[in-house]
C-alpha cells in the first residue's frame, strides 16, 4: 500500500473553470497555462481536461512534445520561447509556436533559415522588465523577423506584473501603465495576447484578441482577497491525507520538533500522514486550519518531513484513519500559502513526486 495521502484532481472542476475563464475571455483566443507540470495537477492530465481550450501554453519544449505525441492538435506556445538552437528544428517538426523576446534569439533563427513555417510571437516588456522588446522595439524586430524566409508572425505578447484588482493605483506598474506603453505600438498589432487570469477576470481595460489563463483554470484565485466561490472556479486540487496516530497529551506538553507547540489544556493531537517532503510547507504556522470530519483542526506543532500534527481536542469523531484535507474545497490553498508567506501557485506546484496523484470526475 502506498502512504495514506493523495493529491486528488477533480476533473469535473477544470472544465468548469475552462468553461468559466472562456467566458470571462468574452471571445478573445483562450490559451490554457499548463506550465509547472499543469501548477501541480499532472500535465497530460490537464491536456485531457483542458481539450476546449484553444492552445495550451507551456514553457519546456519537452512538455510540448509529449502532449503533441499523446495527441494534442490545437496550437501550443512556449512562453519563454526556445533555450538552444538545437531546439529550432523541433518547433517545426511539432508545429509549435515560439515567442521571440531577444535579438540573440533572431540571430539563431537566422541561422536556420529558409523555414517551411516557423510560428513566433513578439514578446514585448511594457514595464514587467523581465523579458521581451521595448514597445518603441516592435516594428523594427517585426520587420527583421520577416525577413527571415518561412517565420511567420503570429502576435505579439506582453504580461502584467500586478493585474490583481487589491494592488495599489499609485504603485510603479500598474495595468493602466503598462497599457500605455503597449499605446506606442502603433497601429495596434494583430493577435494581441496580454492577459494572464487575474486579467482577465478583473480588468476590462486589458483588450486583446487572446488571454492566457493559468491558475484560475485551477480554481485558485489570483488575488488571495477573493475566494473561489467569489469567481464562480472550483479548487481542482485536495490534498488530503489520513490521522496515523493519535496521542492524548496533558496539558503543558510540547508536540514534535523544537516543541513549538505547548499544550495550554489537556489534549488530543492527531499525526497526518503530510509532511514537507510532500510539499506541504515548513513554514506553516500553528493554528493554520485543516479540515477533518466536518471541522477545522489546527496546525499544532512545526511540520515534519513525513508527518504533520494538528489539535483535535475538539473534534472527537476524529479517529485513526479518518481523512484530513491540507487543501482543496474547504481550505483555500491560498489561505495556507498566505500564512506561510507565499502564494497558492508556489504550494501547488510544489506537490511532491512521491504524493500518489488521483483523479475523479468531481
Ligand atoms: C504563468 C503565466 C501566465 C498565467 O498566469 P496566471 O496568473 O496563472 O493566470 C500567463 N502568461 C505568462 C507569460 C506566464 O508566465
Amino acid at each position: 500500500m502506498p502512504r495514506p495521502i493523495a493529491a486528488t484532481i477533480h476533473m469535473g472542476a477544470l472544465r468548469h473553470n475552462l468553461q468559466r475563464m472562456r467566458e470571462a475571455a468574452n471571445g478573445r483566443t483562450l490559451w490554457a497555462v499548463v506550465k509547472a507540470n499543469a501548477y501541480g495537477h499532472g500535465l497530460l492530465r490537464a491536456a485531457r481536461a483542458f481539450e476546449a481550450a484553444d492552445g495550451l501554453a507551456m514553457i519546456d519544449l519537452c512538455d510540448a512534445q509529449k502532449v503533441r505525441e499523446q495527441g494534442w492538435k490545437k496550437r501550443i506556445l512556449l512562453l519563454e520561447g526556445f533555450f538552444d538552437a538545437t531546439d529550432i528544428p523541433l518547433l517545426e517538426k511539432y508545429d509549435i509556436e515560439t515567442i521571440v523576446h531577444n535579438r540573440h534569439m533572431i540571430e539563431l533563427l537566422k541561422a536556420q533559415a529558409p523555414y517551411a513555417s516557423l510560428k513566433v510571437h513578439i514578446k514585448i516588456n511594457s514595464g514587467m522588465n523581465r523579458l521581451g522588446f521595448l514597445p518603441q522595439e516592435e516594428e523594427e524586430i517585426r520587420a527583421q523577423l520577416q525577413t527571415i524566409e518561412g517565420v511567420q508572425v503570429m502576435g505579439v505578447v506582453t504580461h502584467f506584473a500586478n493585474a490583481e484588482p487589491t494592488y495599489g493605483h499609485e504603485r510603479p506598474a500598474t495595468v493602466s501603465i503598462q497599457l500605455n506603453r503597449m499605446d506606442k505600438i502603433q497601429p495596434m498589432p494583430k493577435n494581441l495576447c496580454m492577459a494572464n487570469s487575474a486579467a482577465t477576470l478583473w480588468q476590462s481595460d486589458v483588450k486583446g484578441d487572446a488571454v492566457r489563463a493559468g491558475v484560475a483554470l485551477y480554481g485558485v484565485s489570483p488575488d488571495s482577497h477573493y475566494s473561489s466561490a467569489d469567481l464562480n472556479i472550483r479548487p481542482a486540487m485536495t490534498l488530503s491525507a489520513k490521522i496515523l496516530a493519535i496521542q492524548n497529551v496533558p496539558a503543558g506538553e510540547a508536540i514534535g520538533y523544537g516543541s513549538r507547540f505547548v499544550t495550554h489544556r489537556d489534549s488530543r493531537i492527531a499525526i497526518v500522514a503530510c509532511g514537507y517532503a510532500d510539499g506541504y510547507p515548513r513554514s506553516t504556522p500553528d493554528g493554520t486550519p485543516t479540515f477533518v470530519e466536518g471541522k477545522i483542526a489546527p496546525i499544532a506543532g512545526a511540520i515534519s518531513m513525513d508527518m504533520l500534527t494538528i489539535d483535535v481536542t475538539d473534534i472527537p469523531e476524529a479517529q485513526l484513519g479518518s481523512e484530513v484535507e491540507l487543501w482543496g474545497a474547504n481550505i483555500s490553498v491560498n489561505d495556507v500559502a498566505k500564512r506561510c508567506g507565499t502564494i497558492g501557485y508556489e504550494l501547488m506546484c510544489a506537490i511532491a513526486l512521491r504524493v500518489p496523484m488521483l483523479e475523479d470526475e468531481n
